[in-house]
Formats: structure tokens, C-alpha cells, sequence
């Protein structure tokens, strides 16, 4: 795959400028000149082929030599709500959503939860689901939401959407059913809920139940969060 760079503006002339950290990438890390051939994406599903034409010390212009929709997304839509954790585990757990194909994460407000990324932070991790995107060959960007309380997350999706709450029964048994409900293709919006490293309280256990969630068992070892959220996400992105 061709170096790809991110575009923030929908690409809809001939020439296009890049800066910022784009442009430091092209020129500085990749050290493109004038006829330096990459790709272009703005998010849109498109792939744009396009030349270095103009460089300079911060700043490039490229032309667009042809385009063409590529897709790389899943068939069914794949939305978690996570407690999320800190630092290098929330960006981790970003990254690798990202590369599973996951549309939207939304950061859950949880009774036993650490604080939740504020503004500036989910700008970061925005800029962490570009980077991934860059390199797996995503040309949709994930969705992060402003954190959320549990109680709006778990009311929000219809009948129809497949709801799935991690949490370990204390069974030593991962939840048998689960495997083949991912087997049913006619299942296309799928909800996953992943609570904090302090777990889900009864309260709000009960208040999933209450919403129709299924608590599923990921067997007798308990996992971090961002490892139970992608173990979970890993069984529909594979599916
Ligand atoms: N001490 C907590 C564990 C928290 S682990 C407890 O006993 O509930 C963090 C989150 O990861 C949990 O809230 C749950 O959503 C998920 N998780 C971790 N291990 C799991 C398992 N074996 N089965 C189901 N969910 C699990």
C-alpha cells in the first residue's frame, strides 16, 4: 500500500494543500519531493492517487491524478461503550478498534469508573484513530463520542440491534450462545458495553437488564478493559 495522507477538508479540487502534521510526514519523515506519488483520503470512503507538485518548508500541494472508492469497512454496524482506561491503555484500545473495524466507541460515565477523556483529550485520541487509519487502509474515521453516562448508552439502541453487556458471572463458563449469535448474518448493528477495572455495579447490571442487554461471560480469567473490549469487538469483526 502507498504511503496514505489524511486530508481534513473534503478533497474536491484538482490540487490539494497539506500542512500541519500531514505535511510534516510527507516532507520531513517520508522526505517526498516534486513527482512523489501517494495516496489521499478525507474520510469520505474515497481513495485519491496524487503527485507532489509544490514544496515547501511546511506545506505541500499535490495533484489529483485519479480516485476510487475503497472499501474497507465491516458490513454491520459496531459500536462499543467503554469505561475507558489511561493514557497508553485508552490509546491502545483506540488503535486497535480502529484496525477491527469498530464505527463509533463511546466513552462511558460508570459508578466505578475513572474520569472519562475530556474535549481535549478525545481530540487526541481523534488524532489516534487517523494515525491508525493511515496505516491499516481505513478511508472512514472511527467515531469517538463525548463521554456518556451508562444509563443514555444503554437506552439508546433499538430492538433489533444485538446488545451485549461484558461482565464476568463468576461461571469459570464464557457465555455459550455468544459465539453463534455472531454466526447470524442477518444481524447488522451490534452494541458491546465494557465496564471499568472496578467492574459494573448491581445497579447497573440491573439497569442492563432492565434495557434488554445480555451479560456475557468472557470466561474464568478476568481481563482488563481494553482486553475485554476487544475480545468482544475481534467476535464480530471476525465473524
Ligand atoms: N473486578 C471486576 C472486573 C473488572 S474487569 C469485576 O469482577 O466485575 C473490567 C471489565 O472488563 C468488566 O467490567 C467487564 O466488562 C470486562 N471483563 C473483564 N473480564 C471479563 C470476563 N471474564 N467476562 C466478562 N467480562 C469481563
Amino acid at each position: 500500500m502507498s504511503q496514505r495522507f489524511f486530508v481534513e477538508v473534503p478533497i474536491a479540487t484538482e490540487r490539494v494543500r497539506l500542512g500541519g502534521t500531514e505535511a510534516h510526514h510527507l516532507l520531513h519523515v517520508m522526505r517526498a519531493a516534486v513527482g512523489t506519488e501517494v495516496i489521499l483520503w478525507d474520510g469520505s470512503g474515497v481513495e485519491y492517487r496524487a503527485r507532489v507538485v509544490v514544496v515547501d518548508r511546511t506545506e505541500a500541494e499535490l495533484e489529483v491524478l485519479s480516485q476510487q472508492s475503497v472499501n474497507r469497512e465491516l458490513e454491520h454496524r459496531l459500536t462499543i461503550g467503554v469505561a475507558l482506561p489511561k493514557g497508553d491503555r485508552q490509546r491502545w484500545l483506540v488503535e486497535k478498534a480502529v484496525e477491527l473495524g469498530v464505527q463509533r466507541v463511546v466513552p462511558l460515565k460508570t459508578e466505578r469508573g475513572v474520569a472519562q477523556p475530556g474535549n481535549e483529550a478525545v481530540q487526541r485520541l481523534r488524532r489516534t484513530v487517523i494515525e491508525a487509519s493511515k496505516q491499516c487502509g481505513r478511508n472512514r474515521l472511527m467515531e469517538i463520542d463525548d463521554a456518556m453516562k451508562l444509563s443514555e448508552f444503554l437506552a439508546e439502541p433499538s430492538d433489533d440491534a444485538v446488545r451485549w453487556l461484558a461482565h464476568p458471572a463468576g461461571t469459570g463458563q464464557p457465555t455459550a450462545s455468544a459465539a453463534e449469535r455472531c454466526g447470524d448474518a442477518s444481524v447488522s448493528d451490534i452494541f458491546l458495553a465494557v465496564g471499568p477495572e472496578g467492574g459494573f455495579t448491581r445497579r447497573e447490571l440491573d439497569l442492563a437488564r432492565q434495557s434488554r442487554w445480555q451479560p456475557i461471560d468472557l470466561g474464568p480469567r478476568i481481563l482488563r478493559t481494553e482486553t475485554a473490549a476487544m475480545a468482544l469487538a475481534a467476535l464480530w469483526a471476525l465473524r
